[in-house]
Parts: structure tokens; sequence; C-alpha cells
């Protein structure tokens, strides 16, 4: 007896949810890169009960069309890539074209947009893979999604998720992680109607110091080198910052947010005698390097990289920090005004 069948999509995507959307913040890292990689200018996250009820991200980027605002829902659907080689030369941050179909799948969700062309913007409505309705809306260019009621049919899930102060603090990361990798885009972030940041474009510095704590402010020592393989810049805090929390270290790949312990080792072993053992050293630092040099396919959410020259780019990582904190003395002091 054949006893084989193939599940339907609507349960495809539930199960490939359970990789991408894992909390709330998982949405808000999702639907933020994607306001990103529209090429917005200003993003704004809206949040109710630490995105339990509401997650919401209204960008000004390119939009989409009508066609396009339904195909979106699809998976593997995506405007980024086309064939397997572009998996080499990814420059976006998405590219798997998963996120919005488990979105979709685990969640009711409500989309409108427009792109410059079009007259008028498409509303669509969409709860657990079901389309419920698609409309021609008045509406300005670019996106607004509103994600409801995150795993509603998925009791299991719903149950899983943690307290609202523990869920907001993963939110409150991922939209720092966005937030300092972009500091030429204006974000802001409310929860409970209540504004939590209103970050206008500036510098770096006065992103981090916006963003992180302002005690940051002639903490901060620029660190930056340019050879062929690998562009780097940003700032290292000064040895006093070194504390024994984690969480303040950021490296941004392609202005992609990664965890590395291999780098992170890099940075820390530079600092060498001028901070305690077991401190950790503060850093924002930025790697621009040819895309077909990294893999970042390694995981669903990406945070994960496999570098080609792993070693050249910790020992130049390495030499860049040293030359950072032994110089800091004599680098002028920077300007926070933007
Ligand atoms: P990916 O980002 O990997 O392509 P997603 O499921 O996140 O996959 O999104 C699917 C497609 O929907 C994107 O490739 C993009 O074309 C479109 N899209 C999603 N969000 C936005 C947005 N905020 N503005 C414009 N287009 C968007
Ligand atoms: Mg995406």
């Amino acid at each position: 007896m054949d006893i084989i069948q193939l599940l339907s999509d609507s349960i495809a995507n539930q199960i490939a949810a359970g990789e991408v959307v894992q909390r709330p913040a998982s949405v808000v890292k999702e639907l933020m890169e994607n306001a990103i990689d529209a090429h917005a200018k200003h993003i704004q996250l809206i949040i109710k009960e630490a995105g339990k009820t509401l997650i919401q991200v209204i960008d000004d980027g390119s939009g989409m069309s009508n066609t396009d605002a339904r195909m979106c829902f699809e998976r593997h659907a995506t405007s980024k890539i086309r064939e397997s080689g572009d998996l080499f030369a990814i420059k976006t941050m998405g590219f798997r074209g998963e996120a919005l179909a488990s979105i979709a799948a685990v969640a009711q969700v409500e989309l409108k947009t427009k792109c410059a062309e079009d007259e008028l913007a498409t509303s669509i409505r969409i709860e657990g893979s079901e389309f419920k309705s698609q409309d021609f809306v008045q509406g300005p260019t670019g996106t607004n999604f509103i994600v409801k009621n995150l795993f509603f049919n998925v009791p299991a899930r719903r149950n899983f998720l943690k307290s609202n102060p523990v869920e907001m603090k993963h939110i409150i990361e991922e939209f720092q992680r966005v937030a300092l990798a972009h500091p030429e885009i204006k974000f802001s972030l409310y929860h409970n109607d209540i504004e939590i940041y209103n970050l206008p474009e500036s510098k770096l510095s006065k992103r981090i110091i916006d963003t992180l704590d302002k005690n940051y402010r002639d903490q901060l020592a620029t660190c930056q080198e340019d050879t062929p393989l690998i562009k780097i810049s940003g700032y290292v805090g000064k040895p006093q910052l070194a504390a024994k929390r984690r969480g303040d270290q950021y490296f941004f790949v392609n202005h992609r947010f990664i965890k590395s312990s291999y780098l992170n080792h890099a940075v820390t072993s530079a600092f060498e005698a001028t901070i305690a053992q077991g401190t950790h050293p503060f850093y924002v630092i930025f790697m621009e390097i040819d895309p077909s040099h990294i893999d970042i396919n390694i995981h669903p959410t990406k945070t994960e990289i496999k570098f080609d020259d792993e070693k050249a780019i910790y020992a130049i990582l390495r030499s860049a920090v040293k030359q950072a904190i032994g110089v800091y003395n004599l680098t002028p002091t920077i300007d926070f005004e933007s």
C-alpha cells in the first residue's frame, strides 16, 4: 500500500517557520532586514505586549507591486537572487525567500504596500498561510507590515514564549543591532505606545551612544584598517569600558550582525593586559569583504558566517585593534555633533 503524501504548502510553511521564527524578535529581525533591503531611509517599529499581540514595521522603501505583494508570501519567493551563482555574491540581508511565508504561516498578517510607479497601494490579509483578502487602497510608497498574535495557531509555541520583559529584551537587541549597522537610516521604536527609541540619522559614533549608552561618549577609539582582503572600520571601547557582562560586542560583516568567538578572541587578545581577566571589551566593528570570500548560508538566521581566509582576517583584526587602543590618546577628540 502506498502511504507517502506531499505535505500541503501551509503545513510545509509551518514546519519551516519553526526554523526562522522562534520568537517575536525573529519577526522583528526579518521585517527590519526587508526594510533595509528595500532601501528605506526611515524605519518605524511598533510593538505591543513584547510582540506577542503586535509587531508592526513601517518603512519608506521601494514597496511592492500588486502582484509582488501576493507573491512575497510564497515560499522560496525572492527578488534578491535568481540563480545559484548569485549565492556567492550576496549583497542583501535576505535571499532565502522564506521569512514572509514562515511568518504568515504562524500569525495574522496585514500587509499594505505601494511602489513608486503605482497609484494605489495593495492591502492583503493572510492568516495561517490562508489569504483572506486583497484590495486596492490609498497609501504612501513603502511598506507597512503588521503581524498580530504570533503563534495563534501553534499553542505549544505560544506557551513556550518567555515573559514580556524577556521577549522585549530580545526585540531591543535585534533593534539595536540593525540600528548600529545603519546609522544613515532613521529608526524609531515604540512599545505599548511608549517611545523607547527615536534615532535621527547620524554618524556611527553618535549612533553608538544614542543606541547603547551615553557614557560611551569620549570612551571610543577609532578602529580602522584597509587591506585588499578586508576593510575594517568602527570603534573599540577604551580598556576601562571592558565589563564582566557579554553582549556589548558587535561585529558586522557587510552590514550584517554576526557572532564569532574566533574573531572575538582576536579583539580580546589585542587588549592584552590592559583589561582584567574575564572581562570583555566593548566594540562595534565593521568588516567589508568581497561576498565571494564568505558563506553566510550556514543557518537560516544568518548570524554565523564562514570566511575563506579566517586566519588572515584574525591577524588583520588583531593588529587593527592593537593600533586603535595603542594610539587612542593621540587621536583628535571625536566630534559627536553629527
Ligand atoms: P527574502 O528577504 O529572503 O527575499 P522574504 O520572505 O523576507 O525573503 O521577502 C520576500 C520578498 O518580498 C523580498 O525578496 C522582497 O522582494 C519583498 N519584500 C519583503 N519585504 C519588503 C519590504 N519591506 N519592501 C519591499 N519589498 C519587500
Ligand atoms: Mg527577508
